[in-house]
Order: structure tokens, then C-alpha cells, then sequence
């Protein structure tokens, strides 16, 4: 079980090298798993906003909704401008085009806000450009802070921060011992954005031709910023040298293998059922090594803080 030591809530974030591998099942479960303890209710967080699902396994209803503005666009105003063309000369994205007047397209404009500073008329000025929605939800399994990017928005770096922030702020609000993120795959800004910081990242490798070195990716980005990490290997089985390659790999760089969960057609059924494979069946051989991946990432959490003198 884990208690609060001190203000602030044990994160741990699930991540992969790419999609697909069953970052989200597993998330949800841990989600499941952790509620199943009164005191061990956690803060859930996807920050996978380019492609948000774990909503879809928790079945969230909406508390709180609010506009997240991820960076700025010019307008020009037609009434003071004197059609002189110098934004459209100095815009270095041909973002000002010239119709009836002369007009930015948003989907160009980069916000540099260099055509504002050249414009003779000052009929130039920026606005907060509406990128998308992050939300505070209710579901079974604990509070869920998500969020939704407009289709071709770009800084979901800077909305994972936010969403994680008000996550943790909330955690010690209310006095939960831990969060759980859902993280982006692969090793981008977002993923960043969703590692920096925590206290463990849960690693979901698929004994893949290319698993090994998706997991080693990701394990290089979790090795920057000093997060402790463990491995869960999902689809054991169907493909053992890849699986031998991955359990090889962790041993050589002491990554304690947590769990090994098998392939089987109960992770799609669980997921049309929109449940936690946990908890639609929890007698299931995909379900034990689920609880096995988490008391083995609750486990690796203890000696983290262990060995950091924090409990
Ligand atoms: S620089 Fe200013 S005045 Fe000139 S076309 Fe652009 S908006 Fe109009
Ligand atoms: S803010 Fe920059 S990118 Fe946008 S229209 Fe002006 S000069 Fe072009």
C-alpha cells in the first residue's frame, strides 16, 4: 500500500516507444488495481493529448473544463490597415496572404509577432490562439485530469505540463498518496513533458523486430532525467527472441522485469466493454500478471524512496 510521506503524491507514468503496445490497458488497470485500496485512490492523468483513450476505459464524467491557449496568432484590423504589404514582405512563413485586404492564415502564422513590430499603422496585434480543452473528470477509479488538442494544434508539450501540474496540485489538495499518468509514446516534447519529475516510469515493451529498440529509446530519455524505471514485456510469447533480446537488455542494465503478460483476445474484448481488463476479468491470466506489473512497480516506487531517504 501507498501512504503520503509528506505533502506531495508518488508519480509514476507509463510509458512506450511507440503506440500500440498497450500502454493505455496497462495504465488502466494500475488505475483499477490502486482503487481497490481505500487509501491508495490515485490522481490519473492522460497525457497522451495528441490521442487521448484512457477516457475511453475509465468512463470519465466532466467536473471542470477549460480552454487551453498553447501560443499566440496576429489579426490584423482592416480598419487601420493601409495596405502597404510590409507584414506580408517580412512574415518569413507567407502567413499574410492578400485579398480584398491583407489577412493572416492562422494555420501559417507561427506567432513571432514580427509583422506586428514592422507594421507603420500599428493595425497589428497577437491573440491567445484557442488550441484545445483539458479537463478535471470523475470516474470509478479516481479523479482523471485529461485534455483534448484541436485537430493540427501544436504545444501538447506545454498542455501535458499543465494537465500534470493540476494533477499534483490536486493530489495534494486532497491528500492522495499517487499519480498515475498514461504516457505519450515515443520520445518527443510531450513525453518530456511527462517524465520530468516523476518518482518511477513503468516501461511497456512488446517483444517486436523493433521492440528492443523502442524500449531502448525511451529507457535513454527516462536515464536523462534520473527516473528509476522498470520494464513490463507485453504479448510475451509471440515472438521469443525478441522477448529474449528485451529480458537480455534488462538484466545487462539491471532493469527489474515486472511482469510478462501473455497475448490473449481479453485485452480487445475488455477495451469494447470500455473496462479495465482488471476488472472485466479479473480471473484472467492477463489480469495476474497486470497485478504482478503493479506490485512490482509499487515495489521498485518503495526502493526508489528507499534509497533516497524519503520513507
Ligand atoms: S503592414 Fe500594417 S498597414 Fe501595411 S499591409 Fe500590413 S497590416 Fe496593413
Ligand atoms: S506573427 Fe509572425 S508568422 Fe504570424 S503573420 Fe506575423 S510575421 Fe507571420
Amino acid at each position: 500500500m501507498i501512504e503520503l510521506h509528506g505533502p506531495e503524491a508518488r508519480q509514476i507514468v507509463v510509458l512506450s516507444g511507440k503506440g500500440g503496445t498497450g500502454k493505455t490497458s496497462v495504465t488502466a488497470a494500475f488505475s483499477h488495481l490502486a482503487s481497490l485500496e481505500k487509501h491508495t485512490q490515485a490522481v490519473l492523468v492522460d497525457a497522451d493529448v495528441d490521442a487521448s483513450n484512457l477516457e475511453l476505459l475509465l468512463g470519465p464524467t466532466h467536473i471542470e473544463s477549460h480552454d487551453f491557449t498553447g501560443g499566440q496568432i496576429a489579426v490584423i484590423d482592416p480598419t487601420t490597415c493601409a495596405g502597404c504589404g510590409i507584414c506580408a514582405d517580412v512574415c518569413r512563413f507567407d502567413a499574410i496572404n492578400e485579398n480584398d485586404w491583407y489577412v493572416v492564415d492562422t494555420t501559417a502564422c507561427e506567432g513571432c509577432a514580427t509583422c506586428m513590430t514592422q507594421c507603420p499603422q500599428e493595425a497589428i496585434h497577437m491573440e491567445p490562439e484557442m488550441a484545445g480543452r483539458w479537463f478535471r473528470s470523475d470516474t470509478y477509479f479516481g479523479t482523471l485530469f485529461h485534455a483534448a488538442l484541436l485537430p493540427g494544434a501544436e504545444n501538447s508539450g506545454k498542455l501535458v505540463t499543465l494537465i500534470r501540474q493540476q494533477a499534483v496540485r490536486f493530489a495534494r489538495r486532497e491528500h492522495r498518496p499517487l499519480v498515475i499518468v498514461d504516457g505519450p509514446p515515443g520520445i518527443g516534447c510531450p513525453v518530456i513533458a511527462a517524465v520530468s519529475g516523476v518518482d518511477l516510469a513503468v516501461i511497456v515493451a512488446e517483444p517486436t523486430v523493433s521492440g528492443v529498440q523502442d524500449m531502448q529509446r525511451v529507457l535513454e530519455t527516462t536515464r536523462h532525467f534520473e527516473i528509476p524505471a522498470v520494464v513490463c514485456i507485453n504479448k510475451a510469447g509471440i515472438y521469443p527472441e525478441g522477448q529474449e533480446m528485451i529480458e537480455d537488455y534488462c538484466h545487462a542494465h539491471r532493469l527489474p522485469v515486472v511482469s510478462r503478460i501473455p497475448f490473449d483476445t481479453v485485452v480487445v474484448e475488455a477495451m469494447v466493454q470500455a473496462q479495465p481488463i482488471t476488472m472485466y476479468q479479473p480471473e484472467s491470466a492477463v489480469s495476474a500478471t497486470l497485478r504482478q506489473a503493479w506490485e512490482g512497480a509499487l515495489a521498485a516506487l518503495e526502493r526508489a524512496e528507499a534509497s533516497c531517504g524519503i520513507a
